[in-house]
């Protein structure tokens, strides 16, 4: 497969500082100071998935995994000692590269005090330090590589016309219909769409434990796993943003815990606090890690085609950051006893 970007018609240009694509995100995961860098795995278009980790590493005492910890009468010993560990991720879907944004600002601003705008957000940065973080700014690098730098400005029906994959006898697989399919039936495709690997998989949906088929999928499990996790934060892109609370095969306490994480960020956006909310009952990656760890997790949307600007984004970007930062603080992410069952 040859990986070149895709222009969107109409889209406004970037900003300087909108580095997102692959060599840039490289370039950037390369130039990490303070973070610690690793290659967790690589895609089959070739591309370094980065994993990029702040704070203390917390000490593995017992070798112990959750489904066992669920078990035992101390559910508890599986949360590690030393500051919370979030896990947040970007760019499970090329075309979303917002999520990747927030979290190379995120990396810039504890590498240098700014992002990459050159803006300062030193209460951003001083919320982060009560964390270990664990960041992996673009999971799907192929289809990032083959995607628009931003849809800002942009006709939705243009988009449309990229990111959707298009078959052989002309059929366009839109959104939820392209989910009939997993992976996409290449030997059918004329056109191979921006969610997917160069292979046609949907990261997002590899999901299905003993048959977990991408190397990008494996890599979040297995670090997430590694690192005992206490929150997962996967950032994707939609019509406007929002919080995904998703209804099914979550551990009732996390689902409760999403809820109030999502009530912070409610306040930090200033929308309304009754703001009402759709949940999901789709069964993917987030559902995954939380088998995997405990912790609860959870999707977060940008509002890629209403924001009228580049800067907008970063906005949202730093909205659910400090929202999820500022829960941290009062609150523990994964009361294992608690969502073990155990009281
Ligand atoms: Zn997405």
């Amino acid at each position: 497969m040859e990986f070149v970007r895709r222009e969107l018609k109409g889209a406004l240009p970037r900003p300087d500082w909108w580095l997102v694509r692959p060599d840039e995100i490289i370039a950037q995961c390369e130039n990490v100071k303070k973070g610690k860098k690793e290659i967790a795995a690589y895609t089959p278009g070739g591309f370094p998935v980065y994993v990029i980790t702040y704070g203390p590493e917390r000490p593995v005492e017992r070798e112990i995994n959750w489904p066992s910890a669920t078990g035992s009468p101390r559910p508890e010993l599986y949360t590690l000692p030393g500051p919370q560990c979030l896990m947040i991720i970007g760019g499970v879907h090329g075309e979303e590269p917002e999520g990747v944004m927030a979290v190379l600002n995120l990396m810039s601003l504890l590498e240098t005090g700014k992002d990459l705008a050159g803006n300062p957000n030193p209460e951003l940065v001083k919320l982060a330090e009560n964390y270990r973080l664990i960041l992996m700014p673009c999971i799907n690098m192929d289809g990032r590589a083959i995607s628009p730098d931003c849809y800002v400005g942009g006709k939705f029906e243009d988009f449309a016309d990229l990111v959707y994959t298009r078959l052989k006898d002309g059929t366009q697989l839109r959104w939820p219909q392209l989910k009939e399919y997993y992976p996409m039936p290449m030997d059918q495709v004329e056109r191979l769409g921006t969610y997917y690997n160069s292979e046609g998989y949907n990261i997002q949906l590899d999901a299905a434990p003993g048959n977990i088929c991408t190397e990008e999928a494996k890599a979040i499990l297995r670090v997430a796993a590694r690192e005992h996790i206490d929150l997962f934060v996967n950032l994707h892109s939609d019509g406007c943003e929002h919080i995904i609370v998703s209804a099914s095969l979550h551990y009732p306490v996390n689902i409760e815990t999403c809820k109030a994480i999502r009530k912070v960020w409610l306040k930090v956006r200033g929308y309304d606090p009754e703001t009402d909310y759709c949940p999901s009952t789709q069964t993917d990656i987030d559902n995954a890690v939380e088998l995997a760890t405990g912790a609860p997790s959870f999707t977060f949307e940008f509002g890629l085609t209403s924001a009228p600007s580049h800067e907008r984004l970063v906005d949202e970007g730093y909205g659910i950051l400090e929202a999820v930062f500022r829960y941290g603080v009062d609150n523990v992410f994964a009361d294992r006893r608690k969502i073990a069952g155990k009281e």
